[in-house]
């Protein structure tokens, strides 16, 4: 069964930025600060120069993004969150200091989230809708905590290449094939060189083409301390072009494709391929 895309498209593709900058580096440190300033500072080239490239690209090409954000994250830099918001982008959760979901306790994760979105709306004026884990990493208890937020979708698992629900949140899939930190994240000390932008422009051409043949998404994840560098961001625009300009992909925001599947879904709880998961269904441990 092909999946109904918006505006009756063909397939997909949908462009993310993960604006976490220093975050995960302080978060990964925080019991053993120490010294180095070498990873802390690579990762701030995306604050200060990367996002403003990929913006500037993005209003080039007249593409809207998602771009997520720890509310730290947003504590420190919030005239480029602003400027985000005002470039007609949506704001979304990612973490109050990058920190994944599977290592705090319930009232943890409300609180931090809790704290990210007010964040957020302070700056942008409007409460984020939607989450992506810190990692990619989920755990069962997170649902709850996302439903009593408000949030309504989100962009962390890879159960599918279609958004699907998962215990009646939307799920807007996710993908490491699409993912530029696998292939451009180079701290040092690794014996392989971080992959060339033309190779990378290439490899994430074919994934599109099989997502418009197969009628699938394409989730598209960048950091701006990697995607945000002269050449890559040139690669990302001569990539996304033809994709902008071609009426049969639907290049929504994630929020706007989770709005779409739920308004499609009719709020039922029922998923348009019968792929409507409840984790209770999967033996919820009793701890949680
Ligand atoms: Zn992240």
């Amino acid at each position: 069964m092909s999946y109904p895309w918006p505006a009756g498209a063909r397939a997909a593709v949908c462009f993310t930025i993960d604006f976490d900058g220093e975050s995960p580096h302080l978060w990964r440190t925080r019991n053993q600060p120490g010294e180095a300033v070498g990873e802390l500072e690579q990762r701030r080239y995306g604050p200060r120069r990367g996002l403003a490239n990929l913006l500037s690209m993005m209003d080039n090409l007249d593409l809207r993004a998602t771009v997520f954000v720890p509310g730290w994250i947003a504590d420190r830099y919030p005239w480029q969150v602003r400027e985000i918001a005002e470039r007609g982008h949506e704001l979304a959760l990612h973490g109050w200091c990058h920190e994944p979901p599977t290592t705090l306790d319930r009232s943890d994760l409300a609180r931090t989230l809790g704290r990210a979105a007010d964040t957020l709306a302070g700056i942008s004026g409007v409460r984020p809708a939607g989450y992506r884990s810190p990692s990619w990493d989920m755990n069962q208890t997170i649902f709850g905590v996302l439903h009593e937020l408000g949030i309504g979708y989100d962009s962390s698992l890879m159960g599918d290449d279609r958004p699907y629900l998962v215990d009646g949140l939307v799920e807007v899939p996710v993908d490491w094939a699409t993912d530029d930190a696998p292939y451009y994240r180079y701290v040092g000390g690794d014996p392989r060189p971080p992959a060339t932008a033309p190779a990378l422009r290439g490899g994430w051409a074919a994934e599109i083409e099989a997502a418009g043949r197969h009628g699938s998404l394409c989730m598209i994840t960048v950091h701006p301390w990697l995607s945000g560098r002269p050449a890559r961001v040139d690669a990302l625009e001569s990539l996304l072009a033809p994709v902008v300009a071609d009426p049969a992909l639907c290049t929504a925001t994630a929020g706007a494709l989770a709005e779409h599947h739920r308004e499609r879904a009719g709020g039922s709880g029922i998923s348009l391929d019968g792929f409507d998961i409840s984790l209770d269904d999967l033996g919820r441990p009793d701890h949680d």
